[in-house]
C-alpha cells in the first residue's frame, strides 16, 4: 500500500539544518528549551510546513503538537509518529528534532506518493521532554498518557524564574490557528526515531537499533544535616560534618553499584552545601541520586542500599539524614507485535539491526502505557548527546527515516 512512498533525503537533511538554526549556539549545538520563545518558533515552523502540505494542525492543553494526515477512516485512532522539539541548554541538533522531522518526512513522503492510508497518521511533537527548564521531563507525553495535567504543574517555576502556567499559555497562544483537542485521545500505536545517545551502534557499525524497552529510573534527594562550626577552631571530635558523611556514603555507593552490575547506573549530578563558606563546616549537605536499572526490584534494592550507607555515614558524624523520592519511572517493555513490525521493516529496508534497551527515558515510555509503542535508534558519533557536538551522519539520518516509513507501512498493514 505504501510501497510507492520514498524518503526525500535532501529535504529531510535541509530541514534538520533549518530547525537547528532555531536556538543555534556558538558551539554548533542548540539551546531551545521547552516553552521558550525559541521552542515556540520551532513549533510555528512545523505548523507552517504542515499547513503548506494541507495537513491538519492541532494542539492539546499541555501544548503537545499534532500534525494530521487524514486516512480513509477518519474515525479510526491515528498511528502516532514523532518525538520532541525542545532541547537541553547546551544540547545537540538531533536529540528530539531527528524523531520529529523524520516523522514529518514520512508524512510528506506519503503525501508525495498520493498514498491513501486506512487510518490517519499523525506527527507528534511532545511538550518538554528534556525536563531541564521545567522538571519533570516528558511532561507532554506523561500528561497525554494520564489524560490529565497534574495539579502541581501550573505553579512550577523554571530555572530562569518563569512560571509554567504562564509559559504554557503563551506557547499555546503562539499557534492560534491550531485547533484545540482534548488531552489524551485513543491512539492506535506510536513509533519514535531517536539518536542512541550511547556508543554501541557506532562501535558495532550497526545502522539501526530496535529498542525493546526502557530501563527504569528513580531520583532521590538526600539531605544530611549536621552542625556548622568554625573551620579552624573545631577539632575532629567536635565536628558533625554532613559533607563528610555524604562523601563517605557516596564513596561506598560508587564502589558497590556499577562495578557489580553492568546494567546498573548510579549518578550524583548535583551537590549543594550550606552555608557554603570557605571557612565553615557545613550545616547541611544535599545531593541528588539517579539510579537506573531494567529491573524494578533491583532499583528498590539499590535505593535501600543508598539509605543504609547514608544512614551509617550520618551516624558516624552524628548527623541526621532524610530521603525524598523526586521521580520514579518503572521500566517499560515494548509489545512484541510492534517489535516484529520493526523487524519486518528492517528486513525490507535491508538494514542490519540490533535489539537493545534504552538507557535514557523517552516519551515512548509513557505513550506505551496507552498505545503499543516502540523506538528506532540510529548511531551518534562517540555516543555523545546532550552536547553541542552531538552528530549523526546523513546516511544514518536517512536510514532512520526509511525505517520509520517502512515501519509505518508495516503497522498500518498489520492488525496490531
Ligand atoms: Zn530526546
Amino acid at each position: 500500500m505504501t510501497a510507492k512512498a520514498t524518503i526525500n533525503s535532501q529535504r529531510l537533511l535541509e530541514r534538520l539544518d533549518r530547525f537547528a538554526e532555531i536556538g543555534a549556539t556558538a558551539g554548533g549545538g542548540v539551546n531551545r528549551q521547552a516553552l521558550t520563545m525559541l521552542d515556540r518558533q520551532a513549533r510555528l515552523l512545523l505548523a507552517k510546513l504542515a499547513e503548506a502540505r494541507g495537513f491538519g494542525v492541532f494542539q492539546d492543553p499541555v501544548a503537545n503538537l499534532f500534525i494530521r494526515r487524514s486516512g480513509r477512516d477518519e474515525g479510526a485512532p491515528p498511528l502516532l509518529i514523532g518525538s520532541h522539539l525542545d532541547s537541553q541548554p547546551s544540547g545537540g541538533r538531533f536529540d528530539g528534532a531527528l524523531g520529529t522531522l523524520t516523522a514529518f518526512e514520512v508524512l510528506e513522503s506519503l503525501e508525495d506518493a498520493g498514498v491513501q492510508t486506512e487510518r490517519p497518521v499523525e506527527v507528534v511533537a511532545w511538550m518538554n521532554e528534556e525536563g531541564c527548564r521545567f522538571a519533570p521531563g516528558c511532561m507532554g507525553s506523561s500528561a497525554f498518557a494520564a489524560g490529565a495535567i497534574p495539579l502541581e504543574w501550573p505553579g512550577i517555576i523554571a530555572t530562569d524564574g518563569a512560571r509554567f502556567e504562564d509559559e504554557l499559555r503563551e506557547t499555546l497562544a503562539a499557534l492560534p490557528r491550531a485547533a484545540m483537542r482534548n488531552l489524551g485521545f485513543p491512539a492506535h500505536s506510536y513509533l519514535e526515531v531517536h539518536i542512541e545517545q550511547g556508543p554501541s551502534l557506532e562501535k558495532e557499525n550497526i545502522p539501526i537499533g530496535i529498542v525493546t524497552g526502557i530501563q527504569g529510573t528513580r531520583w532521590l534527594e538526600v539531605t544530611v544535616s549536621g552542625q556548622t562550626a568554625h573551620a579552624g577552631t573545631t577539632a575532629l571530635t567536635y565536628r558533625r560534618d554532613p559533607l563528610h558523611a555524604m562523601v563517605s556514603a557516596l564513596e561506598r555507593l560508587y564502589a558497590s553499584i556499577m562495578p557489580a552490575d553492568d546494567r546498573a547506573r548510579f549518578t550524583v549530578g548535583r551537590i549543594m552545601v550550606e552555608p557554603g563558606a570557605v571557612n565553615a563546616i557545613p550545616q547541611m549537605a544535599r545531593c541528588t541520586i539517579d539510579i537506573r536499572h531494567p529491573d524494578t526490584s533491583e532499583i528498590d534494592r539499590l535505593s535501600v542500599m543508598a539509605e543504609q550507607f547514608f544512614g551509617e555515614g550520618a551516624a558516624a558524624e552524628r548527623c541526621q539524614v532524610s530521603f525524598r523520592q523526586t521521580f520514579d519511572m518503572p521500566p517499560a517493555n515494548f509489545p512484541p507485535k510492534v517489535l516484529e513490525a520493526l523487524d519486518r521493516a528492517a528486513a525490507k529496508a535491508g538494514l542490519a539491526t540490533k535489539s537493545m534497551l534504552s538507557g535514557a527515558f523517552h516519551d515512548a515510555l509513557f505513550v506505551n502505557r496507552v498505545a503499543p509503542s516502540a523506538m528506532i535508534f540510529v548511531p551518534c558519533r562517540d555516543g555523545l548527546s546532550h552536547n553541542e557536538a552531538e552528530y549523526t551522519s546523513p546516511d544514518h539520518v536517512v536510514s532512520g527515516a526509511r525505517m520509520l516509513l517502512l515501519a509505518t507501512a508495516e503497522i498500518l498493514d498489520s492488525d496490531i
